[in-house]
């Protein structure tokens, strides 16, 4: 485990907590899917970007994102206050690395909607700990049904991530596990077996050595 984050052991049998990534291109429901994560699942927290790029209604300041100007981002940046930052549509987006400590040692796994760029920086500083996934779009015609349903970007915008789309399609050889979200329920369902499964790795039940040293020595007696 590199540098300062440290996962710390939790739960029954001790286990390291995991950083669980979705990403996608613009539009695929990887929103969508963290949100059914978090509300099935309270063994896992999200994780609150900063950005730079302008408040969108409906969204909250300190739960969707953490809104600030460009001069607070670059401060943060120099104050090494986040553990990935990245630019996306000419906007600023990072991770603040303190709220993801401190989730680790409250025993939560923490759960990232963030792009490659982000995925990449926090594969180098916490490796094995981390678990990636892309969502890809069933085509390219949905995903703009898709954006357009949503309602939230003006055609100009619903253009320009479209445009994004192949670009960041092309970065899905980057992740531990590829979903094709067509049907949402069936999409779902896999994230969470992902996720289930994955709590269970040898190398994550740090519990284990001494569970197992108990185990011999009743055999032994
Ligand atoms: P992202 O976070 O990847 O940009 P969203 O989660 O906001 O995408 O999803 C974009 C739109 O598509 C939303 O209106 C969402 O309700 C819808 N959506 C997500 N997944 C599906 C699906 N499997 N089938 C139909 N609509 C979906
Ligand atoms: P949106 O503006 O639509 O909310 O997000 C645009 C893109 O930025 C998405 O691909 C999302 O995953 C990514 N993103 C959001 N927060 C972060 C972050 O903290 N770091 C990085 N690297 N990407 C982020």
């Amino acid at each position: 485990m590199a540098d300062n984050l440290s996962p710390v052991s939790h739960h029954e049998l001790s286990r390291r907590g995991l950083l669980f990534v979705l990403s996608s291109p613009s539009g695929a429901g990887k929103s969508t899917i963290a949100g059914m994560l978090l509300k099935d699942d309270e063994q896992i927290a999200m994780s609150v970007s900063v950005t730079t790029r302008p408040q969108r209604p409906g969204e909250e300041d300190g739960k969707d994102y953490h809104f600030v100007g460009g001069d607070e981002f670059e401060e943060m940046i120099a104050d090494s206050a986040f553990l990935e930052y990245a630019t996306v549509f000419g906007n600023r987006y990072g991770t603040p690395a303190a709220p993801v400590q401190q989730k680790l040692e409250e025993g939560q796994d923490i759960l990232f909607d963030i792009d490659w760029q982000g995925t990449q920086q926090l594969y180098q500083r916490a490796g094995e700990d981390v678990v990636r996934i892309f969502i890809l779009p069933p085509s390219l015609t949905v995903l703009r049904d898709r954006l357009e349903s949503r309602a939230t970007d003006s055609n100009e915008i619903i253009e320009s991530r479209m445009q994004r789309a192949a670009s960041e399609i092309s970065h899905w050889d980057g992740y531990d596990y590829v979903l094709v979200n067509d049907d949402l329920d069936a999409c779902f369902a896999k994230v969470r077996n992902i996720l289930a499964t994955e709590r269970m790795r040898r190398a994550r039940q740090t519990g284990l050595i001494s569970f197992v040293r108990d185990l011999m020595a009743q055999e032994r007696g």
